[in-house]
């Protein structure tokens, strides 16, 4: 079977030849029979999938790449869920509600995570990929009639089932919701717990200030406890740990636990997957090609089905994700010090007094090549180290004509903060030679996040995470001897982390540069940095740091203060939250050891303790 997609919003017969019709080999065959034509509807191309013998003329053809035909095996055909128009996007199944269970979702971004989670919601009605018409309800429940999803569709069509969803992207809360967060909490609340939600999520002191005012992270925190104190049957967390620091996941992740109601639904979809591991029980993995299909897998343990997924193959199905297993090292590794090379620059101590808030930085120094992990809450004083550092840089200079220069990803993302209306532009801005084959922008960033099938969008029309690979982009094309990048993990997912940060890793020793990296996401902390800052202190008030240390001493220091440990996972290395108090964390507490393990000797246990 043949999913054909066509991105309309790339397509623009106006600006091309038609080529993919006009090249197409059926349609110049056989008198009659057509693969693709221009719709007499809306002048855009439509290809028909029966006909199509997917020889991929038509893709190469397309000067706007806005055709994707990918095969799938038959047998999938009659798992179709939903299908976004003639050549949308295809979904193959929906996870399988539980009573009672905290179902994870885990996949790449496109592959139909948010649309399942909107037919779960009730918000889409599912047309079985019958795009011809729209389903009623009563046609969709005798569909399901006799599998196991019948149930929960019924309640939730006969409104018994009442759905309390946090949407993904958060940005659009204030545009839409207006008065102060202790007021929109008060009047969401049902079942009178919006009191303690919020000093557990620390918010207490904001609940005076307009939605309008707070930072991602409180707007994040208000939406949790929002949906938290719903009333409801069934509960949707669609990413909750963007924009949250460290410590604000992990207590996230427990009020999660411990707040929802014991019988009811719930599902969250996460990238972070220390995150994921500790919410879920269970998970499935929805996998495919990225805005043209998506197949949601059988439900694994929430272990076994994180662990699959980096190991890139589903045994369930017998279905190969990607060549490549992602493995995590289970201890410090002695190169990733960061002592064996060249000071790139060196600071003494000092203090930043903004008045209302202050700084004070030990003296240390980073090295050429060097990507330096900063963590620390938000408010701490991480921005104000790096905007020192880069002035520092540019005081120190050699040859005062040589302009040194910083260049800075900010935290938070939105449309707005690019100057140009499209993808081209902002990136040929930032850099002359960005859309140019060959060049190292080119061939290092923009073709690896795919950016160079998206530069004929505008950036009003980007997804989160578009605009996060955009942002990144723009950050690293500019020529700069300092990179400063905040969060760029957020609305990425797992795949797209680990891609973005080998780019950084790669560019900063390849240019001999250096980059400060803060991060919130500890595994990919973990995965490129070589050394540790811990930022300390009060939000707001006051933060003070020491000199870089080393990631297992740099770890240790940082997560004592917040007093969690992690274990190992011994098949992929990957680092697991371990529940307060038993046996594994107590041990790690009293050795001092919270993060990397010593390989030898060392028993971790899995038993999927919580
Ligand atoms: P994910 O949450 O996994 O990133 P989504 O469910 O948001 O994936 O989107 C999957 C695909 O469906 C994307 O290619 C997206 O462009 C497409 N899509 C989402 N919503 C619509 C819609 N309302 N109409 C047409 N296509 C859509
Ligand atoms: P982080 O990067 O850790 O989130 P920042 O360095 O951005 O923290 O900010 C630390 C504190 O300093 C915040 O309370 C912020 O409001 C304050 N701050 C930042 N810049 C200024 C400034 N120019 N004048 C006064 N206060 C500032
Ligand atoms: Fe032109 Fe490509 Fe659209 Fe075909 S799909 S009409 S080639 S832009
Ligand atoms: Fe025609 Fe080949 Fe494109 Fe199918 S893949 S529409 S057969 S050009």
């Amino acid at each position: 079977m043949r999913v054909a997609v066509i991105d309309y919003t790339l397509c623009k017969p106006d600006r091309c030849n038609t080529e993919c019709v006009r090249f197409c080999p059926v349609n110049r065959g056989r008198k009659g029979v057509k693969a693709i034509e221009l719709s007499g509807e809306t002048g855009k191309p439509v290809i028909y999938e029966d006909t199509c013998i997917g020889c991929g003329i038509c893709i190469k053809k397309c000067p706007f790449n806005a055709i994707s035909i990918e095969n799938v095996p038959d047998e999938l055909e009659k798992r179709t869920f939903h299908r976004y128009g003639a050549n949308g996007f295809k979904l193959f199944g929906v996870p399988i509600p539980k009573e009672g269970q905290l179902i994870g979702i885990l996949g790449k971004n496109g592959t139909g995570k948010t649309t399942s989670i909107k037919i779960l919601a009730g918000e889409v009605i599912p047309n079985f990929g019958d795009v011809e018409r729209q389903y009623s309800q009563k046609e969709v429940l005798e569909r399901l009639r006799g599998t196991e999803l019948q149930q929960y569709f019924s309640k939730l069509y006969e409104g018994k089932l009442k759905v309390a969803h946090k949407i993904q992207y958060i940005e659009v809360v204030p545009r839409r919701l207006k008065g102060k967060v202790g007021e929109l909490l008060e009047k969401a609340d049902e079942r009178g717990i919006w009191k303690e939600l919020s000093k557990e999520l620390g918010l207490s002191n904001i609940l005076e200030s307009e939605i309008s005012k707070i930072s991602g992270g409180e707007l994040q925190k208000f939406l949790i406890a929002a949906v938290l104190s719903k009333e409801a049957d069934s509960y949707i967390f669609d990413e909750p740990s963007s924009f949250l620091d460290v410590k604000e996941r992990i207590k996230v992740a427990r009020m999660l636990r411990e707040y929802l109601p014991s019988s009811s639904y719930a599902f969250v979809v996460e990238h972070d997957l220390a995150v994921l591991d500790y919410i879920s029980d269970s998970l499935v993995i929805m996998y495919g090609e990225p805005g043209v299909y998506g197949i949601v897998s059988k439900v694994y343990g929430s272990r076994a089905g994180i662990n699959n997924f980096l190991l890139g193959y589903l045994p369930a199905e017998n279905m190969r994700l990607r060549k490549e297993a992602i493995r995590f090292h289970v201890s410090e590794l002695p190169a990733k010090v960061g002592a064996t090379t060249e000071i790139y620059l060196k600071w003494e101590p000092f203090v930043v007094d903004l008045k209302r808030f202050k700084l004070e930085a030990s003296g240390g120094d980073i090295r050429r090549g060097e990507v330096i992990g900063i963590l620390g809450a938000n408010g701490i004083g991480k921005t104000t180290f790096v905007s020192r550092i880069a002035k520092l840089l540019e005081e120190g200079r050699e040859n005062e004509n040589a302009l040194v220069k910083f260049s800075y990803k900010p935290q938070y993302i939105s449309p707005e903060i690019f100057e140009k209306p499209t993808v081209a532009e902002n990136l040929a801005s930032a850099n002359p030679s960005a859309l140019t084959p060959g060049s190292w922008i080119f061939e290092d960033i923009i073709k690896p996040f795919g950016l160079y099938r998206l530069r004929d969008r505008e950036v009003s029309g980007l997804s989160g995470g578009e605009l996060q690979k955009l942002a990144v982009a723009v950050a690293l094309a500019k020529e700069a001897q300092i990179y400063l990048l905040d969060e760029p993990s957020a609305y990425l997912d797992v795949e797209e982390r680990l891609a973005v940060s080998k780019t950084i890793k790669r560019l900063t020793e390849a240019r001999g540069i250096a980059a400060f990296l803060v991060e919130h996401d500890l595994s990919i902390v973990d995965y490129i940095c070589s050394r540790i800052m811990v930022f300390e202190g009060e939000p707001g008030v006051i933060g003070r740091t020491g000199s870089p240390l080393g990631l297992r001493e740099g770890m240790n220091k940082f997560l004592k203060q917040l007093e969690v440990t992690f274990r190992r996972d011994p098949v992929t290395g990957r680092p697991r939250i371990n529940k307060p108090g038993s046996f594994i964390d107590r041990e790690q507490k009293r050795i001092g050891e919270y993060y990397y393990l010593p390989l030898e000797g060392t028993v971790i246990s899995e038993d999927d303790e919580k």
